[in-house]
């Protein structure tokens, strides 16, 4: 990632700051304020975050799930995989046990709130159940993010759904607990790829500081995190990085690095999908690419692809050609046909995907000017 050491144009206070990567729409104060009178008048409110949930997603629902809880109204939070699996390393997040399959989400909810999910597609199951909602109220901070709710609470200037949460559960005057503060973390630690993205304000810091005050201990969770995995991890990436790749003359010379992690790769240790992504995060470390790309094959032989950029691609406009999402730096799509033919039309997308010069897209992150998005998170 870039490292910009220049002062910060814009030192967002909170969530609900205006940025100017801001979708247009109805005033965000008057979006705030009609979450929390919805919210405050529901007898059922279903939570959903998006599908193969990260930090993020899961963190920001649990936390919301945790300050709802006991405030009335019946909370059903689900995601919409199935098997209904919570990914491994998240078992830690308390509140795990508010969580039901997608089944038990009544069909047409009358208040539905989505978290982390930049289109009603990576909802999956509960896509229909979120048109059929009476109230939608969107919480997320992809800047490709259509405001698909009806009401829209969306920052593509915040550094997580977390912090977006945390507005929210500030706004519910719901007392900041160990409980909430640990998925708020959860959300804000991964999304800034642990404080070292370029979204990294002294806000988020702030956020951070608060957060610990109120009980976490961060050691704790980067281990759940990111430091620990059974002793089979190691052979798959192995693997996966002895199969990588370095195309020096790609992404128009800035070089692109990318391998796969297949199902093989998992099968002999019955590995779940998941341990494959952290891969992702050896392969980017590359100096010779700007671009890193991992195919990782989910169980059903499809291919989930997360790509990272550090500044001169905007993979994001390439994954959302490919029909996926995500941000300028750090993007994602899923993907039928082999490996070789994935590549080849992400090649194409990535020629066609050159970022924006870093004073308006903001790769620079702190130095960049508003007016756009400054996300490099996931
Ligand atoms: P990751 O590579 O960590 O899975 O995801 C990076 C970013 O891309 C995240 O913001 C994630 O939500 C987004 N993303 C990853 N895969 C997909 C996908 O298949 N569809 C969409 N719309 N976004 C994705
Ligand atoms: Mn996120």
């Amino acid at each position: 990632m870039t490292v910009d050491h220049s002062p910060a144009p814009d030192q967002r206070s909170g969530a609900g700051s205006r940025s100017a990567g801001e979708l247009p729409g109805p005033d965000i104060e008057a979006e705030w304020s009609r979450a929390v009178k919805i919210l405050d008048g529901a007898a059922e409110i279903c939570l959903a975050c998006h599908v193969r949930p990260d930090g993020d997603a899961l963190g920001s629902m649990l936390a919301v799930a945790h300050a709802l809880h006991g405030r009335g109204p019946r909370v059903v939070a689900s995601f919409g995989d199935l098997p209904f699996e919570i990914p491994r390393i998240l078992r830690f997040l308390p509140g795990t046990g508010l969580l039901s399959p997608p089944d038990a989400v009544p069909g047409r909810p009358a208040v539905m709130v989505t978290f982390d999910a930049a289109s009603p597609d990576r909802l999956g199951l509960l896509e229909p159940n979120a048109a059929a909602a009476d109230e939608l109220i969107v919480l997320d901070h992809h800047a490709s993010n259509t405001g698909f709710g009806t009401v829209n609470l969306i920052d593509s200037g915040a550094a997580a759904t977390a912090v977006l949460a945390c507005e929210l559960i500030d706004r519910l005057g719901a007392q900041m607990s160990r409980e909430i503060a640990l998925g708020l973390y959860a959300g804000l630690v991964t999304d800034t790829g642990s404080f070292k993205y370029p979204t990294t304000s002294p806000a988020v810091h702030q956020m951070a500081a608060r957060l610990l005050a109120a009980g976490i201990q961060p050691g704790a969770v980067a281990h759940e995190l990111w430091d620990r995995s059974p002793f089979a991890f190691l052979g798959l990436l192995s693997a996966a990085l002895g199969r990588a790749r370095l195309e020096s003359g790609a992404v128009a010379g800035h070089g692109l690095v990318w391998t796969t992690v297949t199902r093989g790769d998992r099968a002999g240790h019955r590995l779940p999908f998941e341990v494959a992504e952290s891969v992702i995060d050896v392969i980017r470390r590359t100096d010779e690419a700007d671009v890193a790309v991992v195919l990782k094959e989910d169980d059903g032989g499809r291919w989930q692809v997360s790509t990272r950029s550090k500044g001169a691609a905007d993979v994001g406009r390439a994954c959302v050609a490919l029909g996926g999402g995500g941000h300028p730096l750090a993007a994602g799509f899923t993907a039928d046909g082999t490996a070789a033919e994935v590549m080849l039309a992400l090649r194409e997308q990535l020629d066609a995907a050159p970022m924006a010069p870093a004073d308006e897209a903001g790769t620079g992150g702190v130095g960049a000017a508003p007016g756009r998005s400054r996300d490099a998170g996931r």
